[in-house]
């Protein structure tokens, strides 16, 4: 690399910790120092983007450098863990000079928005792929898990889905309706931080939504050995798939498209009231779209009649 790699990671990477978020020690040394507050839990998450697979080789920078982290702040809000701390691992084919810019540019918006602090990470060379550790905090026991759903808990969603697989159907040069919000769905998604951590003490169960909603409420209804009845005409939707449903009828969209980076979680009937409440004093809705049930499996219903499902959501090793 024409930049040396220590270079490169102090140019870009060392970056002032947000307050409340610095680590006993940062980048620099062997490893990170990081201290977890007496009566806290660590959250612990990892994800890998390659390119090719998990983004478009040719998107932008900035895009990927928000996603990359994103998706790992996804996870965190899904245990409704406040987000402290990250670890990157770059493998990068050259040291593009306004690549590396963007990139960062990217990824520290989103961790400043957050309070979340860059401790340290690895950087090689080879073809373009990124990982990102993220690391939470949540009070001890408080952690929202799959397996907490209970027949007659409310199935809620925190937003719109569908989007972005919307996006990923534009991308691929099909001709569907588009929007610049739609696009940000696939390209900057938000992760629910603020929603998932109005969760402690009220839901019962919570995943956000990577792989499709049926793939991902599937895995809570799994893990908790039940099952639930979702109602199409409650979803939360964007416009434009509206009116690709409209014009296609084709439900797999917002049922098995991924990417969407919503939070699904089951809340008690008793505790919808205090859910709400809480919400709404932070500007933000949830979407009540079903019903946990105790007959395993997964039905969905368009005004009472059942729809057959879309098969699962997206599998690295089943789609080849
Ligand atoms: P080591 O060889 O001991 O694993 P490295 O030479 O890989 O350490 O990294 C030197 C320091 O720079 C370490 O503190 C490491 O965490 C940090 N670092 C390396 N790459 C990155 C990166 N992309 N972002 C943030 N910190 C990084
Ligand atoms: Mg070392």
């Amino acid at each position: 690399m024409a930049l040396g790699e220590f270079d490169l990671i102090r140019r870009y990477f060392a970056h002032p910790a947000p307050p409340g978020s610095e680590p006993i020690l940062g980048v620099g040394d062997d490893c990170a120092l990081l201290g977890v507050p007496s009566g806290w839990e660590l959250a612990v998450t990892v994800d890998t983007l390659v390119a090719g697979v998990h983004f478009f080789p040719d998107v932008d920078a900035e895009s990927l450098g928000h996603k990359a982290l994103a998706v790992n702040l996804s996870d965190l809000a899904a245990m409704a863990a406040e987000p402290r701390w990250a670890t990157l691992a770059l493998t990068l084919p050259q040291a593009d000079d306004g690549w590396l810019g963007a990139f960062a540019r990217g990824f520290f918006r989103l961790a400043d928005a957050h309070g979340l602090a860059l401790v340290g990470g690895d950087t090689t060379r080879g073809p373009l792929s990124i990982t990102v550790q993220a690391l939470g905090l949540v009070p001890r026991g408080s952690a929202l898990r799959r397996d907490g759903a209970c027949p007659g808990d409310v199935v809620c969603l925190s937003g719109p889905i569908g989007s972005a697989g919307l996006a990923l159907k534009f991308r691929q040069g099909e001709s569907v309706p588009i929007s610049p919000e739609v696009l940000a769905a696939l390209e900057r998604p938000e992760p629910k931080v603020e929603f998932g951590l109005c969760l402690r003490g009220l839901a019962s169960a919570c995943i956000d939504i990577s792989d499709g909603l049926a793939a991902d409420l599937g895995h809570i209804l799994d893990a908790s050995g039940v099952g639930a009845t979702v109602a199409t005409e409650r979803l939360p939707l964007a416009d434009e798939v509206r009116r690709y449903l409209a014009d296609s009828g084709d439900w797999s969209l917002p049922l098995a498209g991924g990417d969407d980076y919503q939070l699904c979680c089951t809340v008690p009937p008793e505790r919808m009231d205090r859910l709400h409440g809480t919400l709404a004093a932070l500007g933000l809705a949830v979407f009540p779209i079903g019903l946990i049930e105790a007959a395993v499996g997964l039905r969905v219903t368009r005004d009472g009649e059942r729809l057959s499902l879309p098969t699962g959501g997206y599998d690295h090793f089943r789609h080849q």
